[in-house]
């Protein structure tokens, strides 16, 4: 049966390794949507190779360049964050999510709507709005598959299980770039060394985000919002391997492991072919030449990430989104050299007390409209303490 396929952010690390599995079988599958941002010339070659339907870059001063590039083809195209949405809303069996950060959570929400089953590696949704994503994939009967190495791992430990005989939840961290760097040194870490991750081959932002942790933070939050556990049941460990991915323990004293390369196919494929597994194209662990598995705690002080992570679960409310908005900001400014590595944290630590003391956080219903809202309060609250730190 051939299935109807949209990938949104197709040109980034997760879309590249989409189009990657789907240009494996281009006959089981009909590609209706493309999307990507300013790399228009990829947009193309893409939206050509697999012969989708319609072709749509989030930038309106886009148009031009991505019309250009597809003149002749017969590929329909658009631009701008609306046209993202009108092509949310076109009828496909599988949507990939992988928009980087918080314009993702829209067209997701859209694809929602229409009783889809969507992949889910825009972490960012599940952090600002997770009750919101699981009511409306709930009310309109649409599945969502987590594509997340570590909630992928999960989602597999948990099958035929009970969610009521979950003790708790490990998810596992490289640690990134730094992670053997002592706090001093920390404070001088650059964004050219930020930005090469040990194991993972991955979009920037989600690198420097490993190497701050600020992405293992992220998932902690992703667990709670996904799994429906208590805060207090999930955990984050080092694991400088990066091949166990995650563990769910039981109330039985059983402790389920997920084992596998670190290589996004892996996920993207078992979301791709959920409910069934099929052969996909990754390397297979030799455990006799990995001979040992290293763990180690995560130092709260080298990673104050984590910290504000637990506020932020224990908060609920609209604190997802003021999180994911000061970290976006944050990370913003670390990458256009206005504030350290380390400062990252502070940015967002001061932002979460400021929209506390002033609004609270869960005083609002978590509504796309409240979420954005928060987004923007949130954004312009890191910007004024940015200014003040600013080198
Ligand atoms: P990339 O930065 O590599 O790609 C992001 C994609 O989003 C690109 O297609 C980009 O277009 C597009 N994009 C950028 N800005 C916008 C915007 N404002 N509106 C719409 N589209 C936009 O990211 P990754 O693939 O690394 O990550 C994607 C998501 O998946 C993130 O949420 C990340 O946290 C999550 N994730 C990623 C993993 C990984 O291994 N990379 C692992 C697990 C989760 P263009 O490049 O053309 O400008």
């Amino acid at each position: 049966m051939v299935r109807k396929v949209s990938i949104f952010g197709s040109t980034g690390s997760i879309g590249c390794n989409t189009v990657d599995l789907i240009l494996r079988h281009p006959d089981s599958y009909d590609v209706v949507v493309l999307t990507g941002g300013r790399n228009v010339t990829l947009l193309a070659q893409q939206a050509k190779a697999t012969g989708a339907g319609l072709a749509v870059t989030a930038f309106e001063d886009c148009y031009d360049p991505l019309a250009e590039a597809l003149e002749g083809s017969g590929i329909e195209i658009a631009a701008g964050p609306d046209a993202l949405i009108e092509a949310a809303d076109r009828p496909a069996d599988w949507i990939m999510s992988a928009i980087v950060g918080a314009a993702g959570l829209a067209p997701g929400l859209h694809a929602l709507r229409h009783g889809t089953t969507l992949a889910l590696a825009n972490k960012e949704s599940l952090v600002t709005a997770g009750p919101l994503m699981l009511f409306e994939a709930k009310k309109h009967g649409a599945t969502i598959i987590p594509v997340d190495s570590e909630h992928s791992a999960i989602f597999q430990a948990l099958v035929g299980e009970d969610i009521n005989a979950v003790e708790r939840i490990v998810i596992t961290a490289s640690g990134g770039a730094f992670r053997d760097w002592s706090l001093d040194r920390l404070k001088t870490a650059t964004l050219e060394q930020a930005s090469n991750h040990p194991n993972w081959d991955m979009g920037q932002r989600i690198t420097i985000d490993s190497a701050s942790l600020f992405n293992k933070a992220m998932e902690l939050i992703e667990t709670k919002e996904f799994f429906g556990v208590h805060p207090d049941q999930i955990e984050a460990v080092i694991h400088p391997q990066s091949l166990v991915h995650a563990l769910v323990g039981f109330t039985d004293g059983g402790l389920m492991a997920h084992l596998g390369p670190p290589d996004m196919r892996h996920a993207i494929g078992y979301a791709l072919h959920w409910p069934d597994r099929r052969h996909v194209p990754v390397d297979r662990l030799d455990l006799v030449q990995i001979g040992q598995l290293e763990f180690r705690a995560a130092d709260p002080d080298r990673y104050p990430a984590l910290a504000l992570s637990r506020f932020v679960m224990q908060t609920g409310g609209l604190s997802g989104a003021a999180f994911n908005g000061a970290k976006e900001a944050a990370l913003n400014a670390f990458i256009a050299g206005n504030i350290g590595f380390l400062e990252m944290a502070r940015v967002v630590e001061g932002v979460l007390e400021q929209i506390d003391a002033e609004n609270g956080h869960n005083s609002a219903m978590i509504t796309l409209d409240n979420v954005v809202q928060m987004d923007h309060l949130a954004r312009n609250s890191a910007a004024e303490i940015i200014r003040k730190i600013a080198r």
